[in-house]
């Protein structure tokens, strides 16, 4: 018996993927002929019933504005919204509840630090670190203030194993490091970062640091607190929530000192148009009315996720494990991504095959993958490809999708 099968009956001793498949209704869906394989949940993961339905438990009963209505109704909508907010400080390991602001998603969390921390903090000449294997949302917001500050952009450079170059990143430190920002885990590779060495030592030359966690909720629960940051980002729908809500995590002093991001209704203490002062956190990050419903559902998502760990992360590991055996084994496949700590998730190239035709090829037998950059453009250039394709899988997945993925390309590669 081969080593990944032991290892994965051992976790499948622990972990009953059948029942916990039988939570996720889209899973039992059929792409024509075939059975829906999904490993693209990288890009957003299914839902289970439990959030499911507390969503609709949520409009069918108890739907109204929160915050400002003095009926039960409302009261009992503020009490659901700012329960989920308790749910994530304690799925965090957040020192206080207040600290969670939820906003539309990991995109809009880096935007609001960039331009409220960033804006005023960096001056010309200040130096952003930030990584070779960023996503675009740990990009773009950066060059923008940037852009505005004359603060300039350094990279911590990737090793073609990709992972982080650790003594680059030494070496790029010093006092003008202002503020580093991280991914935790690579959305295009699977790498695990070691975050909590890589905030320790920015946070000794005195940098803000904000670590974006938008890959790595789906695949274990992290500690704010151990990890040291100073912001912490993610986005619902990668957590098995809802879409459109995610979360900014910071400490509650840089919060409450950095300006208001957005204006508006909820987030003030008094207008007056001889001025207005604004409320302290969350608040004050939370203009207007909130997504509701998706924060509550968040709330459950975290819960359930929760509850499946640790059982569900060593079944992922078995899992990969046995992917990556699968693979290697089909002639012309070149895993893209080998670092030593990773989640379950193999990007690859199949011979010289285009990788959009791959997954439109694979999309033909049920199998649905993700193709492209993964809006990861600078790590693409450095690896001197145009794209992979990505099967990103989370603790749902089989070996029965696996299987049908290997087969599924084997059936491509000898048409080529
Ligand atoms: N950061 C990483 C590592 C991601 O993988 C993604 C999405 O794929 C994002 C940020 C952006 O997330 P969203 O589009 O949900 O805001």
């Amino acid at each position: 018996m081969s080593c990944s099968i032991s290892r994965l009956q051992e976790a499948l001793a622990r972990f009953d993927v059948n029942r916990v498949r039988g939570e996720f209704p889209v899973l039992s869906r059929r792409m024509g002929k075939h059975p829906l394989t999904f490993l693209d949940s990288g890009a957003s993961a299914q839902k289970p019933l439990a959030v499911i339905e507390r969503i609709n438990r949520y409009y069918s009963e108890e739907h109204a504005n929160i915050h400002r209505g003095v009926y039960r109704l409302s009261e009992q909508a503020t009490l659901a919204y700012e329960h989920a907010r308790e749910r994530i400080a304690r799925f965090l390991n957040a020192p206080e509840t207040r600290e969670v602001i939820f906003t539309r998603g990991a995109t809009e969390s880096v935007n609001l630090v960039a331009a409220t921390w960033g804006r005023a903090n960096l001056r010309a000449g200040d130096e952003i670190l930030l990584t070779g294997m960023e996503h675009h949302a740990n990009i773009v917001p950066w060059q923008m203030v940037a852009e505005q500050t004359g603060a300039v952009i350094r990279v911590v450079p990737v090793t073609p194993a990709g992972e982080l170059d650790l003594d680059a990143f030494r070496s790029l430190l010093s006092p003008r490091t202002k503020f580093f920002g991280c991914v935790h885990v690579s959305n295009a590779l699977g790498t695990i970062n070691p975050v909590e060495t890589l905030v320790r030592e920015a946070k000794a030359v005195g940098a803000t640091v904000l670590i974006d966690g938008a890959q790595a909720v789906a695949h274990f629960v992290p500690d704010v607190q151990a990890i040291g940051c100073d912001f912490y980002v993610f986005s619902g729908h990668k957590l098995f929530g809802p879409t459109g809500i995610g979360v900014l995590w910071g400490r509650a002093d840089l919060l409450n000192a950095m300006p208001p991001y957005q204006g508006g209704g909820d987030m003030i203490k008094k207008v007056d148009f001889d001025g207005t002062t604004y409320r302290e956190i969350p608040e004050r990050f939370e203009a207007g009315t909130p997504h509701i419903s998706g924060a509550i559902g968040l709330g459950v998502a975290a819960d359930y996720f929760a509850a499946l760990q640790p059982a569900a992360h060593a079944y992922e590991d078995a899992l990969l494990e046995y992917a990556v055996e699968k693979l290697t084994a089909i002639p012309g496949l070149r895993l893209v991504g080998t670092a030593q700590r990773k989640v379950a998730v193999c990007s690859f190239l199949l011979g010289d095959i285009h990788p959009h035709d791959v997954g439109t090829m694979l999309d033909a037998d049920g199998i649905a993958v993700r193709t492209g950059h993964h809006c990861a453009m600078p790590l693409m250039k450095t690896l001197g490809i145009p794209g992979t394709v990505r099967a990103s899988m989370a603790f749902y997945n089989t070996t029965e999708d696996i299987d049908r993925l290997a087969v599924s390309l084997e059936r491509i590669r000898k048409m080529f």
